[in-house]
């Protein structure tokens, strides 16, 4: 410790908000340079190499060969392929001196294709998988949470390439047992989720998702073993309704209905079902978004759903991507006077409506059942209608999961009701199939000498995100506690007091262990406290500890549990083969 470029902090840095974050900051793991760009110091570093090793491991074991290719990389391949201009501004673009353009690689699909295209011709070289763990460049809108979204970040990215279907699913399997052998190995707990939705069918997709309350990712479990994504859940359609028996739609004043509640009441009181009471899930809410393609081109549309939800813009999004979506503001709302906030309609939407060509896009969510009934906007202030009709009274233009999944919702395959839970992206397997490889022109020959696009899929895991999730699984309020294997080192030794002897001690014990093939962090630091020690010993976070100090006199050291608090009393010179055998039993 006396030598370690480290400066631990007291204070929280103070633009960190998750645990992991404060504490990576504050032991001195990392230091931030700009948003979401941060340097590695040497305990940070120990720890990223000893989980690159654990998935470098498990590649190679997988069949996958490492490879590495630069981050700085031409815009050609990328041209080729269409994601100089959809990654849109989430790209990081350069010009060297010759003005040629350049790009700072977010992931690299391209070249792995380009480079299997330069080498390899027939069926028979055939599958093959490779990968490298390397830097990633992405100007993320929103940088967040230290290394969990940085814009310079380090990722384990692979690639597969397969004749047929077959080898593609074998290929995918191959690499998503590998993937729960890393986390297994790396003691952080995940969920595998369906990332596509079923509807799409087709091309399989799965990310790993470490659930943990401060994740951006809200995924859904059933009993039955469903697990998804939130925006890659489908909504089974209803069955249609039969409108015979409703009447004509007709309008009601409604002022100062700005709530759902509100108009469910008024409409109660004003036009009551003969049935049963109007519910907030009987009015249909619409609400106007923009869409913004990649190269900035922006589509105003609106977005029917039933008034007890919300709309979820991630879904929405994961509809229209490459699109990021957002709720309109009042300049997109400026070009449609017809939509009257607070009271916007289907009447003046959708294709009956006789508007001009350039009227925003009508989307319903699959919620919304042909033939039901429906109070909603009357496209004038205070005023609503009642008893609209879907496909008598009103078209869509088509329909888009829009509403927000609640928990107790049916899971789409039958299998009971989700459960809503937040998570962490760590690892994402995906089939791409041949859209790349057809773009850039790898072909091989098949069997009968026939040209044949390649099939590929993509597999990646975020190296920086898996150590800030496992600093996020392994705290507690005075800081780190890694688990063995993937600690900066496997026990930190304190020599606490003034006398030379308990340093004398502590260090045999370092030397001795050192030998026995436990990594030790040793605090030989003279002239600083006990207490301050203590306080590095519990923000670094070594799974092990030894206190060297007033027990000496009695010829005794205390072990402690760094993630369980347990302390045991040893005999000094029984000290290096203990912590050998309590590492070696983990
Ligand atoms: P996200 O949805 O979190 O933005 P993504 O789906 O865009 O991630 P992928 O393209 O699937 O990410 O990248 C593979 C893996 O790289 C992700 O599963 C994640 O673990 C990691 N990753 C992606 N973006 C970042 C980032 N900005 N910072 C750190 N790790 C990242
Ligand atoms: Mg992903």
């Amino acid at each position: 410790m006396s030598t370690l470029f480290v400066r631990t902090l007291r204070e929280d840095p103070a633009d960190a908000e998750v645990a992991s974050h404060k504490l990576l900051v504050r032991g001195g793991y990392v230091r931030r340079v700009a948003p979401g760009i941060y340097s590695w110091l040497p305990l940070g570093l120990k720890v990223l190499a000893r989980i690159e090793r654990v998935i470098r491991e498990e590649m190679d074991r997988a069949g996958s060969q490492e490879v590495h290719f630069p981050a700085l990389l031409p815009r050609e391949p990328y041209e080729a392929t269409g994601r100089w201009e959809d990654y849109g501004p989430t790209l990081f673009k350069l010009r060297d001196r010759k003005d040629a353009d350049y790009l700072l690689a977010p992931t690299h699909e391209e070249m792995f294709a380009l480079l299997v295209k330069d080498l390899y011709s027939s069926y028979r070289d055939l599958p093959l998988s490779l990968y490298q763990i390397q830097t990633k460049y992405r100007d993320e809108a929103r940088p967040r949470a230290g290394v969990i979204r940085g814009r310079e970040f380090v990722m384990k990215d692979a690639y597969s390439f397969d004749i047929d279907e077959a080898g593609l699913d074998a290929s995918y399997n191959a690499m998503r047992e590998a993937y729960q052998r890393i986390f297994d190995r790396l003691g952080l707990p995940y969920v595998i989720c369906s990332a596509v939705s079923g509807a799409m069918g087709g091309s399989r997709s799965e990310e790993f998702l470490f659930p943990c309350e401060i994740g951006e990712d809200t995924f859904v479990l059933s009993e039955g073993g469903y697990a998804a994504n939130a925006e890659a859940v489908t909504t089974p359609p209803p069955a249609e309704a039969d409108p015979s028996c409703v009447g004509e739609p007709f309008t009601v004043r409604t002022p100062g209905a700005s709530t759902i509640e509100a108009l469910v009441r008024d409409v109660n009181a004003a036009a009551p079902r003969e049935d049963r009471p109007w519910r907030a899930q009987d009015t249909l809410k619409n609400v106007v978004v923009v869409a913004v393609q990649p190269d900035g081109a922006r589509e105003v549309f609106v977005v029917g759903l039933p008034g007890d939800r919300e709309v979820d813009l991630r879904r929405v999004e994961a509809a229209l991507a490459p699109a990021e979506v957002d709720l309109a503001g009042p300049e997109d709302l400026a070009a449609y006077p017809e939509l009257v906030p607070g009271y916007i309609g289907p009447q003046v939407l959708g294709p009956q409506s006789s508007r001009r060509d350039d009227r925003p896009r009508y989307l319903l969510d699959p919620r919304i059942a042909r033939g039901s009934r429906w109070v909603t906007g009357a496209n004038q202030a205070d005023t609503h209608v009642v008893d609209l009709v879907y496909g008598r009274d009103f078209e869509a233009d088509g329909t888009i999961e829009a509403a927000e999944i609640r928990d107790g919702d049916q899971a789409p395959d039958g299998s009971g009701p989700l459960r809503l839970a937040r998570g962490v992206e760590i690892g994402h397997i995906f089939q791409l199939g041949r859209k790349y490889a057809q773009a850039l022109g790898l072909t091989v020959l098949d069997r009968d000498g026939r040209s044949v696009v390649v099939t590929m899929g993509s597999y990646g895991i975020g190296v920086t995100r898996v150590l800030a999730a496992l600093a996020e699984a392994n705290h507690d309020d005075r800081g780190l506690a890694w688990p063995v294997g993937i600690a900066p080192a496997d026990v930190h030794i304190l020599a606490t007091g003034r006398d030379d002897a308990v340093f004398d001690a502590a260090g045999r014990i370092a030397r001795d262990a050192e030998a026995a093939g436990v990594d030790v962090l040793y605090d030989d630091r003279r002239k600083v406290s006990a207490g301050v020690k203590f306080a590095d010993y519990e923000l670094l976070g070594m799974p092990w500890g030894v206190v060297v100090g007033r027990g000496l006199a009695e010829g005794r050291v205390e072990i402690r549990n760094r993630r369980t608090g347990e302390r045991t009393d040893v005999p000094v010179e029984q000290a290096p083969a203990r912590l050998r055998s309590l590492i070696a039993d983990e």
